[in-house]
């Protein structure tokens, strides 16, 4: 049976009694369970879990969401995630900065990773609070390259890159006037930092939080584990009803990222499958090693689609097109473009898939042993 609890609105930090609303379930989980069926409105916080506050920041996308965590860390706070870098998101944060923080400071700031959704706003924050920011060296590294490039180079590698794969003048005339889609969403992330690394346990008021980390969605992907109350904050790593995603990019034509991705997946099944995930998008659920199969299920059904399309040469466009059926705009045509890459550059690693560069410039893909 489902349980669920409705917050009410304006429900705050003060008024939630932690422990009473999240009864423990058993696993093995027949399908995922959503203890908290009605997220934080936007501007207010809820405790999920003691001493873990849910809330939520806007994103100007279909995705039009991100999860933030507030962890109770002594006499003040620790954030985990900032949302995008926008004078919207500035706003909320000074909202709660002066209303729902309980008169407690900040101290301290984790991002989970670089993605602007997540690190957009560690710079200010950071500078605001005068807080280090906690991240994966990677991860940092990543945030501060793509924030400071102010140079056309990316972005012409990226045109050639979605140009081999076979995009169309109109998808590659909206990258040219995307420019540098992450520096727009973003503020630098700090100059310095303090790194952390798979196995560690950082303490937050005497709660160990165990650092795993996942690549395959971005490079060292934080997601962080405290047993004694049983909660994953699982960041992008782990969703309940997207599938992150996972890309191949210009900046590094031949990864195979879904390699890393499917190990990842293997890895945490080391986190109990009881522990209730709390993911940066959609709701908080259980049933964690139930969705670990659901994924490696979604990307073997790719991967059959992959082999089922490539019975003649076909570029990652051709590809996008058989997985993503739905009509894309020229955004999600790019992440399209990249996971179709990510499958087939894994089944090409694995030998199933032979490559040729056309003389149009594209690079095309077909079944080994298929003839045409
Ligand atoms: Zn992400």
């Amino acid at each position: 049976m489902k349980r669920t609890h409705r917050p009410r609105p304006g429900d705050s930090i003060a008024a939630m009694p932690a422990a009473a609303l999240l009864p423990a379930e058993t696993p093995p989980f027949a399908e995922l369970v959503y203890p908290l069926a009605t997220p934080p409105d936007s501007g207010t916080t809820v405790e999920v879990a003691p001493g873990v506050h849910w809330l939520r920041m806007p994103l100007p996308f279909r995705l039009d969401h991100i999860n933030l965590w507030l962890l109770e860390d002594g006499p003040g706070w620790t954030i985990v995630d900032t949302g995008l870098g926008t004078e919207k998101t500035k706003q909320i944060w000074r909202g709660l900065f002066a209303d729902r923080l309980g008169g407690k400071p900040v101290t301290r700031l984790i991002c989970t990773h670089f993605h602007p959704d997540h690190m957009g706003l560690a710079g200010w924050i950071a500078a605001e609070w005068k807080v280090q920011l906690w991240a994966t060296r990677m991860e940092w590294l990543w945030g501060r390259m793509l924030s400071l490039d102010d140079s056309d180079h990316a972005i012409e590698v990226g045109i050639a890159f979605y140009a081999r794969a076979g995009m169309d003048a109109t998808g590659l005339d909206a990258l040219r006037q995307r420019g540098n889609a992450y520096r727009k969403g973003t503020v630098p992330p700090p100059s310095h930092m303090r790194a952390i690394g798979a196995g560690e346990i950082i303490q937050i008021s005497g709660r160990g939080w165990h650092v795993h980390i996942g690549s395959g969605h971005s490079p060292e992907h934080a997601c962080l584990y405290a047993p004694d109350i049983d909660v994953l904050i699982a960041g992008d790593q782990v969703l309940p009803r997207i599938s992150p995603n996972v890309s191949v990019w210009g900046s590094e034509p031949e990864d195979d990222p879904l390699a890393r991705f499917l190990a990842t997946i293997e890895r945490l099944r080391a986190i109990p499958a009881s522990a209730l995930v709390l993911p940066s998008h959609g709701l908080p659920f259980r049933g964690l090693h139930l969705r670990l199969d659901q994924l490696a299920r979604h990307h073997g059904i790719h991967f059959d689609q992959v082999m089922a399309a490539c019975t003649d040469w076909r570029s990652a466009q051709d590809v996008a097109r058989v997985l993503f059926t739905r009509e894309l705009d020229a955004h999600q045509m790019i992440f399209a473009i990249g996971e179709s890459l990510a499958h087939l550059h894994n089944l090409e690693r694995r030998g199933q898939l032979d490559r040729r560069l056309g003389e149009d410039g594209v690079i095309r893909f077909r079944a080994l042993g298929a003839s045409t």
